[in-house]
């Protein structure tokens, strides 16, 4: 039953954000249609929506125009536009895929709501990515970012910033209603612990009693977010009037950690201080420090993260001990 009688799109729902981002919203009373094509995502972020009457999932590459798999009559409320690999290793691996599916791909869904009568609000994940390697400290909105257009992290980094443009392109030349996620480092269940990041790196280690590694000399920082946070975060930002063509970061300022930090905080949440830190060279084009100036989010939003690192963690470390 579609309690709200309003209806989401989410592209990449497979995903860690997606999956939870769908959680959310048909707890909301949503009717949820969710696209995927499992390139980085897995089937068992849904496997507890079989029987959900109100989750209808489909199997397809945003990449492609979205009247080819869309149902025809949809006349959606809301698009949320996820897909993409998201971790550097997996990204870097299919960079083709990567940034089609936030260029073209964004292309085609706002050029398929432009055609509709329902005027959807579109939300675009972007990333914090786009700041590149930041010469500014935190990175508020107006910073244009320090990004190497043809660096091994260019497939990603400039095909967001891309798809910020052809956003761009429908909010002023079209006057639809579209929307903008900057998204920091977040982490917590359903994550996928092969996908190379940090957390799920040193959560796979702990949990096989493996050395943590530790890229370059570890004094890169990353500011990390819990997933509720985040989807809270998202949630308002698609239901929230007046915010056609806005650009908000997403994040959580208050845990900015370098490499080494963070190893030490999770060998400490998974109560395993004995494991040793194995140093390996730093990938390229290695962003420096990064962390989200989120005043915009507060004041447009009000909306500020609540789950301490540590907490989340625990949460994370439990929801992997079930
Ligand atoms: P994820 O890899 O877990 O999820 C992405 C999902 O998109 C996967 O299920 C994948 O199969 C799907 N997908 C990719 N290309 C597709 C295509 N062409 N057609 C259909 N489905 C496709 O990644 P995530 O961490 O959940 O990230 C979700 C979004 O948030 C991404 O756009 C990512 O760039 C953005 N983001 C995430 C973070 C983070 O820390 N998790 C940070 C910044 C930005
Ligand atoms: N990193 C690390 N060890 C790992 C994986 C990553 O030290 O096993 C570092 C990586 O070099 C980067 C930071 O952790 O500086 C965050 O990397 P991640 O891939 O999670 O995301 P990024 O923010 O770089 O896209």
């Amino acid at each position: 039953m579609n309690r709200s009688n309003q209806t989401a799109v989410i592209t990449g729902v497979a995903g860690f954000v997606g999956s939870h981002l769908c959680d959310a919203l048909l707890k909301q009373g949503y009717s949820v249609y969710g696209i995927d094509n499992f390139i980085t995502g897995q089937a068992k972020n849904l496997d507890h929506l079989e029987s959900n009457s109100d989750f209808h999932f489909i199997r397809a590459d945003v990449s492609q125009p979205a009247a080819n798999y869309l149902p025809k009559l949809l006349e959606p409320d809301v698009v949320y536009h996820l897909a993409s690999p998201a971790s550097p290793p997996r990204y870097q691996a299919h960079p083709v895929e990567t940034y089609l599916v936030n260029s073209i791909g964004t292309h085609y869904l706002l050029q398929y709501l432009k055609t509709r009568a329902s005027q959807a609000r579109f939300i675009f994940a972007s990333t914090s990515e786009v700041y590149g390697d930041p010469t500014e400290h935190p990175q508020s909105e107006s910073y244009w970012g320090n990004v190497n257009p043809n660096g091994v992290r260019s497939c990603y980094d400039e095909a967001k910033r891309l798809g910020e443009t052809i956003c761009g392109v429908h909010t002023r030349d079209f006057g639809m209603d579209v929307r903008i996620v900057r998204i920091f480092n977040t982490y917590g269940p359903r994550m996928d612990l092969a996908d190379g990041r940090i957390i799920p790196n040193f959560i796979a280690q702990v949990r096989s009693d493996h050395p943590l590694t530790v890229y370059g000399d570890g004094s890169q920082t990353r500011s990390f977010c819990y997933v509720s946070d985040l989807v809270e975060g998202i949630l308002l930002m698609g239901t929230l009037q007046n915010l056609a063509g806005e650009t908000i970061n997403l994040g959580n300022p208050n845990e900015e950690h370098t490499a080494i930090q963070t190893a030490e905080l999770v060998k400490n949440a998974f109560e395993k201080p004995g494991l040793e830190l194995l140093f390996k060279d730093l990938p390229g084009d290695d962003p420096t420090r990064r962390k989200p100036d989120i005043t915009k989010a507060r004041a447009l939003l009000n909306w500020s993260p609540k789950v301490s690192f540590a907490e989340g963690l625990r949460r994370v470390r439990d929801s992997f001990s079930n």
